[in-house]
């Protein structure tokens, strides 16, 4: 039975779906505005492993993600400058170049840590749905809750008595909490934009520029992603695309909504403000929520220059895999300090699973005892840490036979997605001449003659070989 611990609720729930055999979820994806750091990808990982979860248990599962290739403002309160294009403007490049480049390496990153991402069109980008989220703020329109100011439609968060409850707040609370700047024509400071104009009241660059006759057209840059709407040249508020992309391709309500756990207070209070109000019912049943990588005791941000990204770790000798064992060594929902000496550890400690299940024989019956003691702490509210606590009593259990090992792992790797199934029982293959040069070294050694067999092992070194020696026998490996 999979317990979850819903954000909505503050407890660990049964999970059970809406439809039978199905499961629809949704996870919030990333900004392309710049190369995912490690801690964006932490939650892409564990959703994976939740998804993976899911379908290990017998439900088909319906997954979608966005891409936000538009319209993320500096700060959540809907102001500050465009992220694409800040980006885009620092690198001298057109906004949609910098998303569709950036959507690629986020796509490459998953890969290479074997996250199974969404096919397209579940994989959706904000600008190809303009229209669904312009028919999402008509909605809202028509039924009362918005209203306009010189720079946008706004969400009237005081028609929406639910406001806050993702969060624990009371409205009134939240109201209170939530300053309005004396700038902002906001009614309330938990409002947001559901559409922002181009230029003040929704006009075109020509018209604005003509009603300013102080206004030079060198002095107003022109936006490189802007859309027609009923209320004038914009662009839509960026919780606006989650709420409208998942009613298309889920429905509403849909089962699991993930996400990191920043985007409790305002994005994913807004995304639900936004669909319940629209549709009049609730968005999702579950509301998952992944806490942070740290460093030194600080959230990874972009902000605080403490970020790393796979390149970086790849220079440091850490395989992506090694990431995707690290981050399963904490539960999800605490924050996880990353060092690079956390960091070597979870390589070493791959490396020596590879090697181990090398030697064993071809996979035969799963252990069900085993599989029954894993499968309990991971339906439990995905205990990663505990389930690879699981499966390293089961590596190092010598009463149990080599397949039999085998084939407990290897189902559980189509959880963990750590890779290990392609090293099961697939000796080190050791080409000829390393093969030939250990001989010799095994020779000479045997004859005591030590000085070529010292001159050797440092020729099999120089290889990438090293040579450990027992008794009666040696051993190759690879050198790290
Ligand atoms: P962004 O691209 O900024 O929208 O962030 C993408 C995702 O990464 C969001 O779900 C954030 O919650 C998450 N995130 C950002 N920083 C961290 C971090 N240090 N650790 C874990 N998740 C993070
Ligand atoms: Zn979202």
């Amino acid at each position: 039975m999979l317990k979850l611990w819903n954000t909505e609720s503050r407890t660990r729930e049964a999970f059970g779906p809406i439809s039978d055999d199905e499961v629809r979820m949704y996870s919030c994806g990333p900004t392309v505005y710049m190369r995912a750091h490690i801690g964006n990808l932490r939650g892409y990982v564990i959703w994976d492993i939740l998804k993976r979860l899911l379908k290990a248990d017998g439900y088909q599962v319906t997954h979608a993600m966005n891409i936000t290739d538009v319209g993320h403002l500096t700060d959540d309160a809907d102001e500050g400058e465009d992220k694409m294009i800040k980006s885009a403007r620092e690198q001298g490049k057109t906004a949609w170049d910098i998303a569709k480049e950036y959507e690629e390496l986020f796509k490459q990153d998953a890969q290479n840590l074997n996250i199974i991402l969404p096919e397209p069109p579940l994989l959706c980008r904000a600008t190809d749905h303009i229209a669904e989220q312009i028919k999402l703020v008509q909605d809202l329109e028509e039924k009362g809750y918005t209203y306009t100011t010189s720079d946008g439609i706004y969400f009237d968060t005081a028609k929406f008595p639910e406001y806050g409850k993702l969060s624990g707040q009371p409205l009134e609370e939240k109201l209170a909490g939530a300053r309005v700047e004396a700038s902002s024509e906001k009614k309330n400071g938990t409002d947001f934009a559901l559409w922002k104009f181009s230029y003040p009241n929704g006009l075109s660059r020509e018209d604005y520029l003509a009603s300013n006759s102080d206004l030079r057209a060198s002095d107003l840059p022109e936006r490189a992603m802007e859309w027609p709407s009923p209320w004038g040249l914009g662009f839509p508020g960026w919780h606006a695309e989650c709420s409208a992309m998942s009613k298309k391709y889920l429905g509403q309500p849909f089962d699991i909504h993930t996400g990191g756990v920043d985007h409790i207070p305002v994005h994913h209070e807004n995304e639900i403000a936004q669909s319940v109000c629209a549709y009049g019912v609730p968005l999702a049943n579950f509301w998952l929520h992944n806490e942070f990588l740290t460093v030194d005791g600080h959230k990874m941000s972009k902000s605080l220059g403490n970020t790393y990204t796979l390149e970086d770790l790849n220079s440091h000798n850490i395989e992506p895999l090694a990431l995707r064992y690290f981050y399963l060594g904490a539960h999800y929902r605490q924050k996880l300090n990353f060092t690079w000496e956390s960091a070597a550890a979870a390589q070493n400690a791959l490396n020596k699973l590879r090697s181990l299940v090398r030697e064993w024989d071809a996979p035969t019956e799963i252990n069900l005892e085993y599989d029954d003691r894993f499968m309990a702490e991971i339906m439990d509210d995905i205990n990663t840490a505990s389930a690879l606590g699981v499966l390293w009593e089961l590596v190092n259990d010598n009463s149990l036979e080599t397949p039999v090992k085998a084939a407990t792992l290897k189902r559980w790797n189509t959880i963990l997605g750590l890779g290990l199934g392609e090293y099961i029982g697939k000796p080190l293959e050791i080409p000829a001449n390393v093969r030939a040069i250990a001989d010799r070294r095994w020779e000479a050694r045997s004859n005591k003659d030590w000085d070529t067999a010292d001159a050797l092992r440092l020729e099999l070194e120089n290889l990438g070989w090293l040579m450990e020696d027992s008794d009666s026998n040696y051993k190759l490996k690879l050198k790290k």
